[in-house]
């Protein structure tokens, strides 16, 4: 994550509301109603994004509200790996999704980011907040979050909105949000947005198209508190905007291509691509021939 800083109320016994939540404490419906939790993540916000003078709503709230000095990334910097360590409290090699694309030498399968597998996504046990939350009394909304259509225990979450489209407007995401915590139907939201990471892998985090991409981000947040706004919420709910993990330029030129020295005679698992990070399951017995390249 490069970003994180939350507005208004988040005292600190509503972070002591929130860590019970996490740790399965129970708490009263009441104590729920009281405390409303919104969590956005803009996915690849770097954290100097902020520095551009193109987001004024965003140093605005972060400026009145509390914003970390910095956030340490989780290991490997990967949007759904990253995004599910944010709502589980676990490092990757705990919750067990180190990957978009990873295989299993226990379960002898290679994970790609569709699969909905409870094996691959409660490997310990572990669930997502918003579940934590509604067996807790609470009730959840999850919009575009990845791990959203996976059930954990028999539970989804109580809303879903999952029209992901490139073409649907960000405002319907924050909209869809907004009206359930006006009339009261869940304490908890999470929010996804899939910039400004896709503008920075297509046209790098230095174009001119991602300077009008974090403009984008910074309506779509004006907008989420305009309509909070309007239902007497603003000051009501926590929030908390975040990111997953930055990005920077990279030579195409110094381009390794690791299909050229692996072999499935040797390496029959390997993932490279849609990675950060390469990982190679060697055949058995043939473990050093890793380091003989
Ligand atoms: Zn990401």
């Amino acid at each position: 994550m490069t970003m994180l800083f939350t507005l208004s109320k988040l005292d600190l016994r509503r972070l002591l509301c929130l860590l019970l939540m996490v740790t399965g404490v129970k708490l009263t419906r009441n104590t729920y109603r009281e405390e409303l939790l919104l969590l956005v993540s803009f996915d690849g916000f770097r954290w100097d994004y902020l520095e551009r003078d193109l987001t004024p709503t965003l140093n605005d709230l972060a400026k009145h509200g509390s914003r970390g000095g910095y956030i340490i990334n989780p290991f490997a910097t990967k949007t759904l790996p990253s995004h599910f360590t944010t709502v589980t409290g676990l490092y990757e090699e705990s919750h067990g999704l180190v990957g978009t694309k990873m295989y299993d030498p226990v379960l002898n399968e290679t994970f790609h980011r569709n699969n909905t597998s409870i094996e691959w996504w409660s490997q310990t046990g572990q669930e997502p907040i918003w579940i934590t939350n509604q067996r807790q009394g609470g009730s959840s909304a999850v919009i575009e979050y990845p791990g959203m259509d996976v059930s954990f225990g028999g539970m989804r979450p109580d809303y879903e909105y999952s029209h992901f489209s490139y073409s649907v407007p960000f405002d319907k995401r924050s909209d869809f949000a907004v009206s359930l915590l006006a009339n009261g139907s869940i304490n908890f939201a999470a929010i996804y947005f899939h910039e400004p990471d896709l503008t920075g892998h297509q046209h790098g985090p230095d174009s001119f198209e991602m300077n009008d991409t974090l403009k984008l981000c910074d309506n779509t947040v004006k907008h989420l508190m305009k309509e909070l706004k309007k239902v007497n919420l603003l000051h009501e709910v926590n929030i908390i905007f975040t990111s997953d993990h930055g990005m920077i330029s990279v030579d195409k030129s110094r381009t390794i291509y690791a299909e050229n020295y692996l072999n499935d005679t040797i390496y029959p698992h390997f993932t490279t691509e849609d990675n950060p990070v390469l990982s190679i399951w060697p055949r058995k017995g043939k473990f050093g021939t890793i380091y003989c390249h």
